[in-house]
């Protein structure tokens, strides 16, 4: 019975990256009493597959200036960070000779970032009594009943929670599908395993598919490995990320804008102010990125027709203007294109036998072959989670638990994150935060999302318990 009584909390939070993390750190900073445990199988919270990067190369998308973790203090990473490098926490930045605002930080060390204000929250919750334990295990299933919430571990123990929270993040592409013999991943390299990348021949020819920020960071990761040979990156669109710029800001065109009501309309008239813009000798990116408050709103109001539009016309559009590479990975990136060593094709993956792809490419209706002697897998997220071969995800479809979200785009929620079952019945104890909520905002992955997100999240939990 003593056991069983040690395994109740308040709030279960299914997965320890950032948003799992910041949710605690939101929920330990109200001044209640509060049992929080964190179920997640990393040795560290704040990390999630972001955060865990042990390459320096691998750094955030967007400068300390735009990464606070903190919705009321914008300078609260730039603040940190300057502790850090005062304190020595990161010499290199100094070769930047950049104000600490304007650097983009390696992600490891934003990790550490993370996990300090978990560890202030934790020292502040512990003044009146409140609590955030790390679990370390997997979730792999999950019951609802009248009072409370069963969660199953694969270690065997079982926890219940007043409320519980999917904080499960993102399944890659890479590690989730194609796994079968023959299939694109069996023989690929994860292009997060920096190791595989090290034990790769110096002048492999390295075939890469997809060309968003994952391939950025495999390319990174080659060069720092003394990869020397021939990259060639294969992408339906054949469209490289841009790189971030730091644009001055531009009037909010969308506020009042009620002619924008479709994802035409939405493209028409960001064409328009880019036109404006450049022909004022202002850079793009300004107008674009005025875009990215009103992205939520115009996604939940679209309809099913709308986002389908958006996600087949738009969509590869947006990933490679909005999702900006950070510029010293995109001056390697540039290197490596005038040196010839790093090419792109606009063709679409048809099959892998090996090393060995078969594409197609745009424009031209017979398939091709594509001999290299190493393949990366950088396609993206899988957001669809009946195909994800998870326990959880699993379990909780079997039960009719959760439903998929809008075009099947992770899982669907209220407007508080509360998770609709197969019936679309909202859950009173159940809900969901980041990236499981791709369909119901289109934006619900970057570190801005997530912190906003977990600042509501915990007020509604409050507000609920
Ligand atoms: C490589 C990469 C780079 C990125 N770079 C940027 C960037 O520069 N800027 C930016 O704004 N955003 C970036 N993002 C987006 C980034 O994912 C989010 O900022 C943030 O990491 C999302 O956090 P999360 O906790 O929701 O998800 P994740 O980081 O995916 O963490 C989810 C955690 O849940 C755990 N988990 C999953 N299932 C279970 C289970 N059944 N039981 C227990 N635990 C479970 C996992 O182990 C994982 O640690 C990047 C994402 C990736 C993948």
């Amino acid at each position: 019975m003593t056991d069983v009584v040690s395994r109740h909390a308040d709030v279960v939070i299914i997965g320890g990256g950032l948003s799992g993390t910041l949710l605690a750190v939101q929920l330990l900073r109200q001044s209640h009493a509060r049992r929080i445990v964190i179920i997640e199988p990393r040795p560290e919270l704040g990390r999630g597959e972001a955060y865990s990067a042990t390459e320096l190369g691998h750094t955030l998308n967007g400068n300390a200036a735009r990464m606070s973790v903190d919705p009321g203090n914008a300078d609260d990473l730039t603040e940190w960070l300057t502790r850090f490098i005062d304190d020595g926490g990161w010499p290199q930045s100094a070769e930047q000779s950049l104000p600490v605002a304007e650097l983009f930080p390696p992600r490891g060390i934003f990790g550490l970032y993370a996990q300090q204000r978990l560890a202030e929250a934790r020292a502040a919750g512990a003044r009146y009594g409140a609590t955030a334990e790390h679990v370390r295990a997997q979730a792999i299933d999950l019951q609802t009943h009248a009072e409370q919430v069963e969660i199953t571990l694969d270690n065997g123990q079982v926890w219940y929670g007043r409320q519980a929270v999917l904080a499960t993040g993102m399944f890659p592409a890479a590690r989730t599908a194609l796994k079968a013999p023959g299939g694109l991943n069996a023989g690929a390299v994860d292009p997060w395993d920096v190791q595989a990348m090290r034990g790769l021949d110096r002048q492999a020819r390295v075939l890469i598919i997809g060309s968003g920020l994952t391939m950025v960071d495999a390319v990174v990761s080659l060069d720092q490995a003394g990869h020397r040979g021939p990259i060639t990156v294969i992408s339906r669109h054949g469209l490289w990320p841009h790189v971030r710029r730091q644009p001055p800001s531009w009037p909010d065109f969308l506020a009042a804008a009620d002619n924008v009501r479709s994802p035409r309309q939405l493209m028409a008239e960001v064409r328009k102010q880019c036109r404006q813009a450049l022909q004022q000798g202002v850079d793009w990116q300004a107008p674009l990125d005025t875009v990215r408050v009103h992205i939520a709103r115009l996604w939940s109001q679209a309809s099913e027709r709308q986002k389908r539009q958006f996600v087949r016309h738009v969509r590869p559009w947006w990933e490679s203007h909005h999702h900006r590479s950070p510029p010293p990975s995109d001056a390697l990136v540039q290197r490596l294109i005038r040196e010839g060593r790093l090419t792109l094709q606009a063709a679409s993956y048809q099959r892998a036998d090996g090393t060995t792809l078969t594409i197609r490419r745009r424009g031209e209706s017979t398939s091709v072959q594509l001999q290299g002697d190493a393949l990366i897998n950088s396609s993206g997220i899988e957001y669809d989670w009946r195909r994800v071969d998870k326990p959880l995800p699993r379990q909780l479809l079997a039960r009719g638990l959760i439903r998929p979200g809008p075009l099947a785009l992770g899982i669907e929620a209220d407007v508080d994150g509360a998770v609709l079952d197969a019936q679309g019945l909202v859950a009173e104890r159940l809900f969901a935060m980041g990236p499981p909520l791709r369909g119901m905002w289109w934006e619900s992955t970057a570190v801005t999302d997530v912190a906003a997100q977990a600042k509501r999240l915990a007020t509604t939990l409050l507000s609920r318990c």
